[in-house]
């Protein structure tokens, strides 16, 4: 199967059509993206800076770049002049590092807050209460280069489609109740970032608004 009709089979599977494909092309090569790109597919997530950074430098200047990893604040000032939507914010430290760079380059940067999800220790993000804290925080509206346009959140690795489904509902419910909140101006929610290659169908069935599919598109990674 080429990387076309595996786009095409995983489009025809979507519940919501509307539902934006990120082309996770982590660890892929540029021939790959661009093979994605041929067939239509201008959104592509990467997890690692330095990789995304080389990879924008080279291909077609319309790509949307996502950076869906862990990010370390020393790192957002390489990417901060052309990313398209930072997917992992997990700390208000790191917005504000998004913020400043956001200032330098002269330009406003979309970002998702990461909520964790998922039972699993080592996956990153903030649980409810932290969230709420920090959107207490006096500093938050100051941050005017950056805006908040929703959330992003990973599952469990698991087969028990029971947990997943209830674990998306409790980000898609998170998300519903902030709607209603009375937010700072940098604030927009209007994203749900929420399912991978094996669990997109479920993410869309509580409302994911974006999904980040990799290996079913470009086939398993290499780490080496
Ligand atoms: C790698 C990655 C994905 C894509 O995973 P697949 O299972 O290959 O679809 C999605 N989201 C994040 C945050 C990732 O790191």
């Amino acid at each position: 199967m080429s990387i076309k009709e595996n786009l095409i089979d995983i489009k025809k599977t979507f519940i919501d059509p509307n539902c934006l494909l990120v082309a996770v092309s982590k660890t892929h090569p540029e021939e790959a993206i661009m093979e994605a790109y041929q067939a239509g597919i201008r959104d592509f997530g990467e997890n690692k800076v330095q990789e995304l950074v080389e990879k924008a430098e080279k291909l077609p200047k319309d790509i949307r770049w996502h950076m869906i990893g862990h990010l370390q604040r020393n790192k957002v000032k390489y990417m901060a002049g052309f990313v398209h939507l930072i997917h992992g914010v997990d700390s208000l430290k790191l917005l504000k590092e998004i913020n400043k760079q956001a200032i330098k380059a002269d330009r406003t940067i979309n970002c998702l807050l990461q909520v964790h999800i998922a039972e699993e220790e080592s996956k990153f993000g903030f649980d409810e209460a932290e969230l709420m804290e920090m959107l207490e925080d006096e500093v938050l509206p100051t941050l005017k280069n950056v805006k908040i346009i929703g959330l992003m959140g990973m599952a469990t690795f698991t087969e028990d489609e029971e947990q997943v489904l209830r674990e998306f509902e409790s980000l898609q419910s998170l998300f519903e109740k902030m709607k209603k909140m009375d937010l700072p101006d940098n604030f927009d929610l209007k994203e749900l970032s929420m399912g991978m290659s094996g669990d997109y169908l479920l993410a869309q069935s509580k409302g994911s608004t974006m999904v980040r599919i990799g290996s079913a598109i470009f086939g398993e990674r290499d780490y080496k």
